[in-house]
């Protein structure tokens, strides 16, 4: 598994500068997960998206690649 992880700002709970992005990048075999977490590691907010290439074709993301929350391109090598 891959994973990426950049402060991206305000908590929108507590508003201290300490909000986390991860990025989580999952493949076996056929099966592609991406994750993504915005975590805030002050007051323990959290919310999380994970898309899977299995979904149906109407619940697949524009760019699974981009961050739902703050809008921000992961960066995997
Ligand atoms: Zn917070
Ligand atoms: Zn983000």
């Amino acid at each position: 598994m891959a994973r990426e992880i950049q402060t991206v700002g305000n908590c929108p709970k507590c508003q201290v500068e300490n909000l986390q992005c991860r990025y989580n990048q999952f493949e076996k075999d056929d099966l592609q997960i991406r994750s993504w977490e915005h975590k805030c590691a002050e007051c323990g907010y959290r919310e999380t998206t994970a898309f899977r290439s299995d979904d149906p074709v109407e619940e697949q993301p524009v760019d699974a690649g981009v961050c739902p929350y703050c809008g921000r391109r992961g960066n995997l090598s």
